[in-house]
């Protein structure tokens, strides 16, 4: 469905419904609010905004991650503590778990990413998550239950991995982490050593090459066969997505993340714009990331406010910078990256290295509140131009 152009004629208040309030959910909200005529609702399903970035240091005690959006979003954007059950692209209507519904001229999809549901068997049953609060707090729960002694299991070397088993090591936890492939592969080759220096040095068991085959209550299961007993397994192998977008009739990509163009307008629907983990432009989506996300919040908004305004909504130009990875509280890698967010062989470690992650995590945050003092403040990385629309790319899918 069209809306006319994109352009949708109105004397009074245009409705923007935001679904999702993560890191470009509120940024975007907060945008908004550079046109007063804009009346704003942010649909969540928690009352507080989960700073999901420090969901594995929630695991582990060592931090916390529960914000109260009254600091962050600003004056008249209405908090809707619900979940979206679908969007009727019909009626223009955005439909919620309590019944209610919420009409609308826009909608910004900002649902993010979610566990990926694993296919390895057993790993459904009885492997934990960090990638949500509400699996977070499971964890939480179980790991307080096991001995402290008992040997913890967690799969998947990517920087979720890392961090969860750093963390967990730190607090002297025996933990072997599971690469499948290689460990850090998105690193360059002398901060992945770093990496496995320091696990090596905390006693994590970093197996490269291993895969998992199947997961038990007590135990993992090898491709080899091998049986390693396993008190607590957590799965972080990838994330996936909210099927929110799919089961309402729009085009999907595998994950569930929302089909756009470059100017992240659904390729089915004009009234429809997405954004953070949820979207896919052209089919070929940024790597999930809260960098990502909290700056994609704004060229979302922005496509919104050039609709209203009857103006032609800007391609997306955004460069990530390189990755941040904690290990522990007291130790970090910032591993620089170019523009196209491929790795370069420079990293800063140690305690610099932590303190820059810390900044990172702070900053994340920070900029949503800028935002809400500041409607149209942020900036972000840009000169990493994305290739023209690719019709023939999203059609494949
Ligand atoms: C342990 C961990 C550590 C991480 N560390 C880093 C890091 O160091 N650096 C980095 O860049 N990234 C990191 N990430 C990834 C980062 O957290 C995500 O990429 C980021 O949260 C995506 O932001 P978002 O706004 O798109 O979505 P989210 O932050 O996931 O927010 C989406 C919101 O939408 C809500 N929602 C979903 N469905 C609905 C619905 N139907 N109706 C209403 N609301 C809905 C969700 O509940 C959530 O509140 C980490 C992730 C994890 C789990």
């Amino acid at each position: 469905m069209r809306c006319l152009g994109g352009v949708i004629e109105h004397n009074t208040h245009r409705k923007v419904v935001v679904i999702g309030g993560g890191y470009a959910g509120t940024v975007a909200a907060n945008r908004l609010r550079r046109r007063t005529d804009v009346d704003i609702a942010l649909v969540n399903p928690r009352p507080e905004f989960v700073d999901r970035i420090r969901l594995h240091q929630f695991v582990s005690g060592t931090g916390d991650v529960a914000v109260d959006y009254g600091t962050l979003l600003g004056e008249g954007i209405e908090l809707v503590v619900d979940s979206a059950t679908h969007i009727d692209t019909a009626d223009r209507m955005v439909r919620l778990a309590s019944g209610h519904a919420l009409d609308y001229d826009y909608v910004i999809y900002a649902v993010g990413s979610t566990t990926a549901v694993p296919s390895v068997p057993g790993a459904a049953e009885f492997a934990f998550s960090v990638a949500e609060v509400e699996s977070a707090q499971r964890l939480r729960a179980r790991l307080e239950e096991v001995p402290r002694d008992a040997r913890l299991t967690v799969v998947g070397g990517g920087p979720t991995g890392v961090e969860t088993a750093a963390e967990l090591a730190e607090q002297g936890c025996t933990v072997a982490l599971v690469c499948g492939g290689s460990l850090l592969p998105s690193l360059s080759a002398p901060g992945r050593r770093y990496v496995a220096r320091w696990l090596s040095r905390h006693g994590v068991s970093v197996l490269e090459g291993a895969t998992v085959t199947e997961v038990r209550p007590d135990a993992v299961v090898f491709g080899d066969g091998a049986v390693r007993p396993s008190a607590l397994t957590i799965w972080t192998t990838g994330f996936g997505g909210p099927q929110l977008a799919a089961e309402s009739g729009l085009r999907t990509d595998t994950l569930g993340r929302l089909l756009t163009d470059e100017t992240l307008t659904s390729i089915d629907d004009d009234c429809i714009v997405a954004t953070g983990d949820a979207v896919a432009p052209s089919g070929r989506p940024l790597r999930m990331s809260s960098q990502g996300a909290g700056a994609l919040g704004a060229p979302a908004a922005d496509t919104v406010l050039s609709r209203i305004a009857g103006t032609e909504p800007a391609v997306v130009d955004l460069a990530l910078i390189g990755t941040c990875i904690s290990l522990g509280r007291r130790v970090g890698i910032r591993q620089l990256a170019r523009k196209d967010d491929t790795a370069v062989n420079f990293y800063v470690g140690g305690r610099a290295g932590a303190r820059i992650k810390e900044v990172t995590c702070k900053v994340g945050v920070g900029k949503i509140r800028r935002e809400a003092r500041k409607p149209g403040s942020l900036i972000w990385p840009k000169g990493n131009p994305r290739p023209a629309f690719a019709a023939s790319v999203v059609t494949s899918i």
